[in-house]
């Protein structure tokens, strides 16, 4: 069996770079936080993942993974350097591990390219590191302001995570530091520190670290121009037809002898559409959005629910595209009123009246709409995500 990967997140940094109380990581991107993202960029690379961080930000860093596949991860307490920090991962990981994967909690913009660039030299060579080569030009320097030398760009990269190793090796580099006190920035140098010889990997120059407010501005910015992923969502809904109530329908009051009994104002397309909205981002239910035992829901008009379920999703990242909602009932003829229910929805959504389609059918008297016992609706939405 081939050898086991673990990675080893570090989450040590400060948010004092960004002004800020509160660790970097736990900073939201887009609506996620950049430590839920550089974890679910690393997870499927490994077969386990250690998370290292401060003893003052445990319960904070709980708290932003619980709900999430990262609730039960595995943390350990870090030192007071990246060293230090990285050192406890090592001392963290389980018997078969046999390839480490370390990677900075701040690069939550790393891609699965780069990720298995590391991964091939590390399983070929023992060790790849993550890298860019050098646009600008370098030169060392005096404190004083003086220039010394300008270095050969052709031969200079900037070195990123992740930095991938063969256990041992890593371990040993560990240990040598310690017996030797020395103090690197990266894992890398402390191979090189013992002349062993490291491979880099092409990184990517969009896996920044974010550690200043630009780079916050700029993470935005590269999750911005990520390709959009379309997600479909369907939607199913049933009301009871009862003496004594209004029938409402996507918004819109039909006149009828009955209507829809519900809690709230029970508009069976309503519901079917805004269950389609959530299933197409797997954000539950409508149910679970609005629980039919708080009073605040009491007779409520659907529309309200719609608008809020609609800012749900932009909070995800998420616009709905189109819809396609059926309404199936035996009576009352519903073709004088679909102009008006479109508007409606499409004024709700502010989304263009092509792309909001509304449609009647009946059973041929078949079923519980046939007898007229309740009324059903379908709706199928295409949503589009970014990041
Ligand atoms: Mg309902």
């Amino acid at each position: 069996m081939a050898g086991r990967f673990y990675g080893i997140v570090l989450c040590g940094g400060s948010g004092s770079r960004m002004g800020l109380q509160t660790n970097k990581v736990l900073l939201e991107l887009h609506g996620k936080s950049v430590l839920l993202r550089s974890l679910e960029a690393l997870s499927p690379f490994v077969d386990g993942l250690i998370l290292v961080i401060r003893k003052e930000d445990e319960t904070a860093v709980r708290e932003s993974l619980s709900g999430t596949p990262f609730s039960g991860i595995q943390t350990v307490c870090g030192g007071n350097t990246r060293q230090a920090s990285v050192a406890a991962g090592l001392a963290a990981l389980p018997e078969n591990a046999a390839y480490v994967l370390i990677h900075d909690g701040a690069r939550c913009l790393v891609d699965s390219l780069t990720i298995q660039h590391v991964k091939d030299a590390v399983t070929e060579t023992g060790s790849g590191i993550a890298s860019v080569p050098v646009k600008d030009t370098i030169k060392r320097t005096e404190k004083d302001g003086q220039i010394l030398e300008t270095l050969d760009r052709t031969s200079l990269r900037a070195m990123q995570t992740p930095q991938g190793f063969r256990r041992e090796l890593i371990v040993k580099a560990h240990e040598y530091a310690r017996e030797h006190q020395i103090d690197g920035t990266d894992d890398a140098s402390l191979l090189e520190a013992m002349g062993l010889p490291v491979t880099w990997t092409e990184g990517s120059y969009r896996n920044i670290k974010i550690t200043t407010p630009e780079d916050l501005l700029m993470a935005e910015m590269i999750l911005h121009e990520r390709p959009e992923r379309l997600r479909v969502g369907t939607g199913y809904d049933v009301h009871r037809l009862v003496e004594g109530r209004r029938l409402v329908l996507c918004g819109v009051e039909v006149p009828h002898t009955v209507g829809l009994l519900g809690h709230s104002d029970a508009d069976v397309a309503a519901h079917a559409l805004i269950d389609a909205m959530l299933g197409a981002v797997a954000l539950g239910d409508i149910g679970q959005l609005f629980p039919d035992t708080d009073e605040a829901y009491r007779d409520i008009d659907s529309m309200i629910l719609l608008k809020r379920a609609n800012e749900v999703l932009r909070e995800h990242g998420a616009h709905v595209q189109n819809l396609d909602l059926t309404i199936c009932a035996l009576k009352p003829k519903l073709a004088p009123f679909i102009q008006k229910m479109r508007e409606r929805l499409s004024e709700v959504l502010s989304l263009p009246l092509q792309d909001v389609s509304v449609k009647a059918t009946t059973t041929e008297h078949l079923g519980f709409e046939g007898r007229m016992e309740g009324i059903s609706a379908n709706c199928v939405v295409m949503v589009s995500q970014k990041g």
